[in-house]
């Protein structure tokens, strides 16, 4: 069997949905598990209603709930002129209701927990799923029956052995050659039946959770690029489509910001052996990526990408000068406040590393005042550049600092497994480095090494 995952983009209207339905039709012989995202912007237009209900807005709320509906009914509509089916029709009503009592209770209580922001949340690939499988005919199977998670709301994680034992039972019987059943990416729920979500964009992530469980072929992420590009196309409208990526080269990408695979999604697809491939789902003969594990090119820059912002928090102390244990304490303080490190490099007498905007600092920072001083550059963004050979093709680096003549960096971490060299520069700086990185070491190809 298959997985095909389809982003918000592809569902975003009836036209879609109908190009969606021909690809799942097209590869019915391969028995493919069809899973959806939300349609586009619907995910974004729940967080705001859930946000202004919270607010007291409820007017503002319900008035996009309206929308919200109206746009699902137009789309159930144009698919079935003859009009919905009943069960359609009821479940459209059902999910309505839920919503309209979730924003009330909100707004009532002026207090929007992340439990209950997933259970809002979870009404856009609600929607989508139910449309969808009633347009095919296919078995429509509730994503949080299956996908069992733990109850860290907003960033729930998946329970593996539950998982893999819920799929054979309840998914399995649906799917193989001649059949499609049709289910909800992002979504899950906990062993009480609390709706969960896999954060946002995690409908890939649910993608490769599911094809790994149910020992796929092939995991097809659709989307509204050729594949995973060498850069961010809004950046760089020069960035082109990779044929082939290897596992570690794409999750490089993904945690370094290529908005393209949620950064989850690789892990289950390694594990499990799985090809990854991403498609365009209105060119599905077009160019695509396909990810896995061997490498086959001798590339030594394989894309770019970027994420932000990121605060720097350089650590310096005198103690630390011939000091054994001054990391371990050092990191220890991070640790009780549970604010995780992404990169560090390190000097002499200082240490500097980055940790996410939204890091809570100000315990953290009292804590380390105790024994080192600690200066904080905010607005900061990471700069990556992944490639396999990068650490054996002499002169990338120089390539790349170059390229950089003219941009302050801040800081330099070659990632420890050696396909990724990251820089931070001021924000403000960024696309701009993106775009002469891009063009230096992409649209001018580097020689490229021996092939693996
Ligand atoms: P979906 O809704 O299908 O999940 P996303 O919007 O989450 O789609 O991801 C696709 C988008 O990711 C593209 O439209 C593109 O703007 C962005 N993107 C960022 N970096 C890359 C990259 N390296 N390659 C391809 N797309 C990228
Ligand atoms: N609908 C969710 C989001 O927009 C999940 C996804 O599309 O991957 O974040
Ligand atoms: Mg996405």
């Amino acid at each position: 069997m298959i997985v095909m995952k389809f982003g918000g983009s592809s569902v975003a209207d009836a036209a879609c949905m109908r190009e969606v339905a021909d690809l799942a039709r097209q590869a019915l012989d391969r028995g493919p598990l069809v899973v959806l995202s939300a349609t586009a912007k619907t995910t974004d237009t729940l967080f705001q209603a859930a946000t202004l209900a919270e607010s007291g807005d409820l007017a503002g709320a319900l008035e996009l709930h309206r929308a919200l509906m109206t746009r699902h009914r137009g789309i159930a509509r144009d698919l079935f002129p003859d009009g919905e089916p009943e069960a359609l029709d009821a479940a459209l009503v059902e999910l309505s209701g839920e919503l309209d009592l979730l924003l009330r209770g909100v707004a009532l209580l002026h207090e929007l927990s992340p439990r209950s922001m997933d259970a809002i949340a979870s009404l856009g690939e609600r929607l989508s799923t139910r449309i969808f499988a009633a347009f095919m005919g296919a078995a429509w199977v509730d994503a949080r029956t299956v996908m069992r998670t733990d109850a860290t709301f907003g960033c729930g994680v998946p329970l593996l052995k539950d998982l893999n034992a819920l799929s054979a039972e309840l998914l399995q019987p649906l799917i193989g050659p001649g059949k499609v059943a049709v289910t909800q990416g992002y979504i899950g729920a906990t062993a009480q039946g609390l709706t969960t979500t896999l954060g946002r964009g995690g409908s890939d992530f649910s993608a490769a959770l599911f094809g790994a469980a149910l020992g796929a072929e092939d995991i097809q992420i659709w989307t509204d690029v050729e594949g995973v590009l060498t850069c961010d196309p809004r950046v760089v409208p020069e960035a082109q489509p990779i044929a082939e990526l290897s596992f570690a080269e794409a999750a490089e990408l993904a945690a370094f910001g290529a908005k393209v695979l949620h950064p989850a999604t690789i892990q289950p697809a390694v594990e499990a052996g799985i090809p990854v491939t991403v498609r365009h789902t209105r060119r599905p003969q077009g160019r695509f990526t396909t990810i896995t594990a061997e490498v086959r090119t001798g590339r030594p820059v394989t894309a770019l990408a970027m994420r932000g912002p990121v605060t720097i928090l350089t650590v310096a102390s005198a103690k630390m000068l011939n000091q054994s244990g001054f990391l371990a304490r050092l990191f220890d303080v991070f640790a009780r406040h549970r604010i995780s490190v992404d990169l560090i490099s390190t000097a002499e007498v200082s240490v500097s590393l980055t940790v996410e905007a939204e890091a809570p600092l100000e315990a953290l920072m009292e804590d380390l005042a105790a024994f080192a001083t600690v200066g904080v550059a905010e607005d900061r963004t990471i700069v990556a550049i992944v490639g396999e050979r990068l650490k054996l093709t002499p002169g990338v680096t120089g390539r790349c600092f170059g390229a950089l003549r003219d941009v302050n960096v801040e800081m330099i971490s070659m990632g420890a497994n050696e396909i990724n060299l990251s820089i931070v520069v001021k924000s403000a700086d960024a696309k701009g480095a993106l775009r002469s990185l891009h063009a230096a070491l992409i649209e001018v190809p580097v020689a490229e090494g021996r092939p693996a």
